[in-house]
């Protein structure tokens, strides 16, 4: 078994919602979400859906591995609406299946929406050894698909029918990283700008990744968080000892706990931090 082969804790505090299956684990979260989790791959990716009164929004496709549309279609039968919080391949591969997904309006979406993949990143991600030992599927070969997509832009708002969604542009993670705000809940999509896991910052410079963090500590420390890998829901709160910790990291007063290559990892009791180093 490997070391992210755990049962994650949360797990248990949700019903699990049947569908045909096994590559994915779909929990009832409340609040008319329910999270599409891929828990046999290393990335542990969890999708959304999204329930409205009129029209449901898929929040990322996932990995490409299982059938993402098949299952959206066991769970909602009404206007489904498709968005990608980033363009990494582990929430975006289901794409192609969809008539049609928003997308930030960024040259890094952009083109991981319309140019194949090279074999020498999606090779390593999808080898045997990302895969849980008692997964259903064990590997998996990318092939490019052409996606229909509409670029959209920081302000726009998915209406579901009874409840909101704005886009927020939240780089740091990456540079098309969005997250998906509803004022009226109180409910934050982080996409992987936050998640209960070592982030990473693929940025190049540090300090957007600051700022985007000390926004996020201003405006959303009172919201629930629904986090795209390991775990869903972390309380907002959580933003403010990560911003202080990332204004340490900036002006060197955290020391590294490791390095890998070009990376250096900072960790406090709240959060661990990749990022390349100064
Ligand atoms: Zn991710």
């Amino acid at each position: 078994m490997k070391d992210w082969e755990q049962v994650r804790p949360q797990y248990s505090e949700f019903k699990e919602i049947e569908q045909s299956q096994p590559w994915f684990k779909v929990y009832d979260i409340g609040h008319d979400i329910l999270a599409i989790y891929e828990p046999y791959h290393f990335q542990e990716v969890i999708s959304y859906l999204i329930k409205g009164k009129d029209k449901a929004l898929l929040w990322d496709t996932g990995l490409g591995i299982g059938d993402m549309k098949k299952c959206v279609s066991e769970l909602w039968d009404g206007e489904l609406l498709v968005c990608n919080s980033h363009h990494h391949f582990d929430h975006f591969l289901g794409d192609w299946q969809f008539d049609n997904v928003y997308a930030f309006d960024h040259p890094d979406m952009i083109k991981a929406l319309t140019q194949p993949l090279p074999d020498t990143y999606t090779g390593p991600n999808f080898a045997e050894d990302q895969f849980a030992d008692d997964a259903p599927i064990k590997s998996h070969t990318y092939e490019f698909h052409p996606i229909s997509y509409t670029l959209i832009k920081e302000g726009y708002v998915f209406d579901l029918g009874g409840r909101r969604f704005g886009v927020v542009h939240t780089p740091g993670h990456a540079k098309d990283a969005i997250m998906l705000d509803n004022k009226e809940e109180k409910i934050l999509f982080t996409g992987d700008t936050y998640y209960p896991a070592p982030m990473y910052c693929f940025e190049p410079t540090f300090d957007t990744y600051v700022k985007t963090m000390d926004m996020l500590a201003e405006k959303y420390s009172d919201y629930l968080l629904v986090t795209s890998h390991n775990e869903p829901l972390r309380p907002g709160s959580i933003f403010i000892p990560i911003a202080k910790g990332f204004h340490d990291i900036k002006e060197h007063k955290l020391s590294k706990v490791a390095e890998f290559g070009e990376r250096e990892m900072f960790k406090t009791e709240d959060f661990a931090l990749i990022k390349i180093k100064d």
